[in-house]
């Protein structure tokens, strides 16, 4: 193995977001260096992507091959309440160059296919893939980030040289361990522990569109912060979530799966008709402490994009669109910046951070909305806002996309919250979820680090609890 490697774009990660990085950097020119360090495919949770997830494919000209695949078809996401008596819909949309809305559709995906898929795609557009894990990050006297030192799969280890570093990494947000960005704060939806697993047998609704469209996703309620979905991966299976308070899982001493068997039928009575069986295709998974901010994110030479600088909470499916869009964002700035066309003063990347973090500021504000004011969130989503919500749920986000709309101001309203951007990009609002004085530093050597340590800590299921992490 050649141990010193020079690129112009190191990414780190090869999932949808190191692999939607790498296709548009390609098409601004630039041949970057994907280091991976699992073998693909592997399993990966977040399996229901929005209409602006499908919207990147189709840009990325991946509409056919997503086609072809026969992903399941989604037109909207469904939300039961709590005795599943109500529901509400949320259609896909997109919006036409003069910003009319029209209905369109997306995808839902078993990870493990889609995420090789695209980094193959990537490989076959011209990337270069590198089989190896990213141990420590290399700097100069400045702080800018000069690359990464590699562990390659035999054990040697190397250097890979870059211009730019890309941390792709998911949840394992190696630059943030590296201490290059700023803080780690945990968020306040780390109370909540997600467990999942793929089903077979489960009863899908039999429409072709619309609300009881076969493979929409549902969201069942059980109550604030405990909650289920039902994402058909698959014309078989389908794969089932329930995120709970940490407190119930722990007070029951039980593996993940036992836990998963034993409470999946109490969260919603819509989910138990749904489920008649409990047939395992995958075994249960789980995932605390998901829930994150890390500030100062971009710096000189590097960035950090999707999942490796911040995740709020799945309950929407934001996840994939959001990595995505950030590596779509970030490609013409780095064409720029490698010219000698940025600023290279402070953060040649600034700007971009404060994009990225106005448009997850947007998604927090929507998100704290629906766990804080369910019924004022129903109403807009029926009635007061409807073509707004349409718009978030489909994560345009962004301020070039319109928002912060009425709608998110009308939440920030209810939230009694404010939001500047002037002096420091991290407005970290009274009563957000998320707010550094209440929030923890994230402490990379604490046991909560990894899933496998926190499940045998906390849980005194040592030798049973079949846990990994999903990154
Ligand atoms: C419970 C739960 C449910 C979710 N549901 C959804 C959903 O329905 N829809 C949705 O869109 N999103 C969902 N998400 C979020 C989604 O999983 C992530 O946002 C998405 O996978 C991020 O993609 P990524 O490419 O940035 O990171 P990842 O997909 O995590 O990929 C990161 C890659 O980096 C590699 N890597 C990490 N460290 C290193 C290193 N040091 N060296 C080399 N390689 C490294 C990893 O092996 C991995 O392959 C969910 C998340 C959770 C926790």
């Amino acid at each position: 193995m050649n141990n010193t490697l020079e690129t112009d774009v190191l990414i780190i990660g090869g999932g949808p977001g190191g692999a939607a990085a790498a296709m548009f950097l390609l098409r601004q020119g630039i041949t970057p260096v994907i280091l991976e360090g699992e073998d693909f495919p592997r399993f990966h949770i977040g399996e229901s992507l929005t209409g602006e997830s499908a919207q990147v494919l189709r840009r990325l000209g991946l509409e056919d091959e997503m086609v072809r695949r026969e992903y399941p078809i989604k037109h909207g996401v469904k939300v039961y309440g709590s005795t599943a008596v109500n529901s509400w819909y949320v259609k896909v949309s997109s919006r036409d160059a003069d910003w009319n809305l029209y209905d369109n559709i997306t995808w839902q995906v078993r990870r493990s296919d889609f995420d090789e898929m695209m980094q193959k795609e990537a490989i076959k557009r011209g990337a270069k893939l590198m089989k190896g894990t990213a141990t420590k990050a290399m700097r100069e006297e400045d702080g800018a980030v000069t690359g990464v030192q590699v562990r390659w799969p035999d054990g040697s280890h190397g250097e890979i040289r870059a211009k730019v570093t890309l941390d792709c990494s998911g949840q394992a947000t190696f630059l943030a361990n590296q201490k290059v960005t700023g803080p780690k704060y945990v968020g306040s939806y780390d109370k909540q522990v997600a467990f999942f697993t793929h089903v077979k047998g489960a009863i899908r609704d039999t429409g072709t569109s619309g609300p009881d469209a076969k493979d929409n996703t549902l969201i069942l309620y059980h109550h604030k912060f405990h909650w289920a979905w039902f994402i058909p991966v698959d014309k078989e299976t389908v794969s089932v979530g329930m995120v709970t308070p940490r407190a119930d899982f722990l007070a029951k001493k039980q593996t993940p799966e036992e836990f998963f068997r034993s409470d999946i039928y109490s969260i919603n009575p819509e989910l138990k008709r749904r489920l008649p069986t409990l047939e395992f295709s995958e075994k249960v998974h789980v995932v605390p402490n998901y829930s994150y901010q890390v500030r100062g994110f971009t710096g000189k030479g590097f960035i950090c994009i999707g999942d490796s600088h911040r995740f709020i909470d799945p309950i929407f499916s934001f996840g994939v669109t959001v990595t995505m869009r950030e590596a779509e964002l970030a490609a013409p700035l780095i064409r720029s910046f490698l010219d000698g066309k940025l600023d290279d003063h402070e953060n040649p990347f600034r700007e971009h951070e404060i994009a990225c973090e106005k448009g997850i500021d947007n998604l927090e504000d929507m998100i704290d909305l629906f766990w804080e004011q369910p019924f004022a969130f129903a109403t807009f989503v029926h009635s007061r806002y409807t073509e707004e919500m349409t718009d978030a749920f489909a994560g345009r986000i962004y301020e070039s996309e319109h928002q912060p709309s009425n709608a998110i101001m009308a939440f920030r309203k209810l939230l009694k919250r404010t939001r500047t951007y002037d002096d420091d990009i991290y407005s970290v609002p009274i009563g957000s979820r998320y707010h550094p004085e209440r929030a923890p530093l994230w402490e990379p050597e604490s046991p909560v680090e990894t899933t496998e340590a926190w499940i045998k800590k906390g849980s005194g299921v040592e030798k049973n609890g079949e846990a990994v992490h999903a990154s």
